[in-house]
């Protein structure tokens, strides 16, 4: 069947992928495969505006790796690589930070956040963000992006970055990237109030044991109204019915709905039904990492092919990039 055009996508390599990650991002990337030709990029180059040491980074992105292909990603099909591994994009990002004015880069709401998070750390990197992030979507010759509604605003940068370059150099060799807006869940976290992330420790990891992930569940926040096994409870409020409704069958989640107002259900025993239906939801992407970590090599193999396959789109879009700019 003929696909629908080309996506992009990149996320920073964060290492085992949790719950958050898997509905927000990865479920999207695997059935993206089936309408389009998909490009998906750990952007590792990224990373380096915040982290200030490089030594968990190799691993970080080994791991990530390994829980998008054992979550569905298909290497045969999709390209799978590590962005400094085609280096045409920090050639591309010049270029476009050329065309760019700083004033805009330095007021971008997403800029002064960093800055209000890390005070001591301000630097080139961070307010270049947004241009290597256009040099990623439009290096792959991107027809579309997929993003939050949230995120839209990123995408609309970067088509502006796109529209000055061609403008200024009289071309229309860079494709201005199309918003393919998607369904983000927000995903919120053990404590049942913040996002689900690894810097909170409120996350479960896709990759844990049955076992681990049971101790997590058990430490979810509940409805706090009930305080004791015979006070009636509030599903509507409470994170570990949102998360039944996306893992349990829905008898048990009718069920849940039901006794949880009566208290004929206790907290202990709703997330303990919980983590087992997680548990058997996870068992196949379980299967499948253990026999992907079993052969690391295999995995290096997969991001070496990627990069070549990505490069050879970058390759060929930087000579029509330098011709466009008429480089001696
Ligand atoms: Fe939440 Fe379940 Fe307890 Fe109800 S019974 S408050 S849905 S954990």
């Amino acid at each position: 069947m003929a696909k629908k055009g080309r996506v992009f996508s990149g996320a920073r390599p964060t290492g085992r992928q949790h719950l958050g990650n898997y509905l927000g991002a990865i479920k999207n990337y695997v059935a993206m495969q089936n309408d389009y030709e998909c490009v998906y990029c750990i952007v590792d180059v990224h990373a380096l505006t915040t982290v200030e040491t490089t030594q968990e980074l190799k691993q970080n992105t080994f791991e990530m790796a390994l829980d998008w292909l054992a979550a569905g990603i298909r290497p045969e099909e999709s390209i799978l690589f590590v962005q400094s591994h085609v280096p045409e994009v920090m050639e591309l990002h010049t270029y476009l930070s050329m065309v760019t004015q700083f004033g805009k880069l330095t007021d971008l709401p997403t800029f002064k956040e960093k800055v209000r998070q890390q005070p001591e750390n301000i630097n080139y990197g961070l307010v270049g963000y947004p241009v290597l992030m256009t040099a990623d979507i439009v290096l792959y010759k991107t027809d579309v992006v997929p993003v939050g509604i949230d995120q839209a605003p990123h995408i609309e940068f970067a088509r502006e970055i796109v529209r000055s370059f061609n403008y200024r150099y009289k071309t229309k060799v860079l494709i201005e990237p199309q918003v393919k807006h998607t369904e983000v869940l927000k995903v919120v976290g053990l404590d049942g109030k913040d996002k689900m992330g690894k810097s909170l420790n409120n996350h479960i990891e896709l990759a844990s044991t049955p076992e681990e992930t049971v101790k997590r569940v058990k430490e979810m926040v509940t409805d706090p109204a009930r305080l004791r096994r015979t006070d009636p409870g509030n599903p509507d409020i409470c994170n570990v019915f949102t998360m039944h409704k996306l893992f349990s069958p829905q008898e048990e989640v009718d069920m849940v709905n039901t006794e949880c107002r009566k208290a004929g259900i206790g907290c202990v025993d709703c997330k303990l039904r919980f983590a087992n239906n997680l548990n058997k939801h996870l068992e196949p992407f379980r299967a499948k990492r253990a026999e992907l970590a079993s052969n690391p090599n295999n995995i290096q193999d997969i991001l070496n092919d990627g990069a070549k396959r990505a490069r050879a789109i970058a390759q060929q879009t930087m000579v029509e990039v330098r011709e466009a700019m008429q480089l001696p």
